[in-house]
């Protein structure tokens, strides 16, 4: 069986599932993993580091037109670079996570990250998992997703997700940024959080991983480009 090189996204809003899911499937197809929630939390650190707050708007513009924002393959799924430095290990902690929410409503932030992200996607191959993916980045996708969880299973896997990694995390506060985020990635005004028309609905409240990933693979299955030899 061979599988043509279709472009993949799955969107949904954090603790929906979708990084983990992402990568396994990109990993079962033998595509190009894209983890645009990363570029935008890299963007996010180089503001944090370099003290500058989104309202401070000349500085703001500054660091954003000298930066170069670029990602590569790893075993591990992908990293970013922020100028040539690699970033990965600072961008999954909350202080990060709200920065990346707020400065991602910016159109500057997004106008920056847009070409990074197509040409990610111009030759297929790919499995891109973000906010937008289907409404604004890869509205040419073959395959559209929209994975969602009930709010308080999502915080619970938020919650155990940091546990895992940092050994804490305070459940009530995980709740409110998880909640905070939410609110923002749906209520902005450019390329809010919402399912494409065309995505495919998947609820992940009751199920596993495996379960998932074979319900998104059932998807990717039944489109008409997938070849047989
Ligand atoms: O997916 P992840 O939780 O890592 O994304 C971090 C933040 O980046 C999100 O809360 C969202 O505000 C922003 N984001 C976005 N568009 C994307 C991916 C992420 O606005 N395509």
């Amino acid at each position: 069986m061979k599988l043509g090189k279709m472009v993949i996204v799955i969107d949904g809003p954090a603790g929906s599932g979708k990084s983990t899911v992402s990568k396994l499937v990109a990993q079962k197809l033998g595509y190009h993993y894209l983890d645009t929630g990363a570029l935008y939390r890299a963007v996010a650190y180089m503001l944090i580091r370099a003290g500058i707050r989104e309202d401070d708007q000349d500085n703001f513009k500054k660091i954003l037109a000298a930066a170069e924002i670029s990602y590569e393959k790893s075993p591990a799924g992908m990293f970013v670079r922020v100028n040539g430095e690699d970033v990965t290990a600072h961008l999954r902690n909350e202080e990060v996570s709200l920065q990346a929410s707020k400065i991602s409503a910016l159109p500057a932030v997004r106008e920056k990250l847009l070409p990074v992200q197509r040409a990610a996607g111009r030759d297929g191959g790919i499995v891109a998992e973000g906010r937008d993916m289907a409404t604004v980045v890869f509205p040419v996708a073959e395959v559209k997703i929209f994975l969602d969880a009930d709010e308080n299973e999502r915080i619970k896997r938020r919650h155990a997700e940091l546990a895992a990694r940092d050994g804490k995390g305070d459940y009530a506060l995980i709740a409110e940024g998880l909640r905070r985020r939410d609110h923002q990635d749906r209520t902005r005004t450019v390329a809010p959080l919402k399912p494409h028309e065309d995505a495919v609905h998947i609820d992940t409240t009751r199920m596993s991983i495996d379960e998932v990933v074979e319900a998104v693979l059932a998807v990717i299955n039944r489109h008409p480009s997938r070849e047989f030899s």
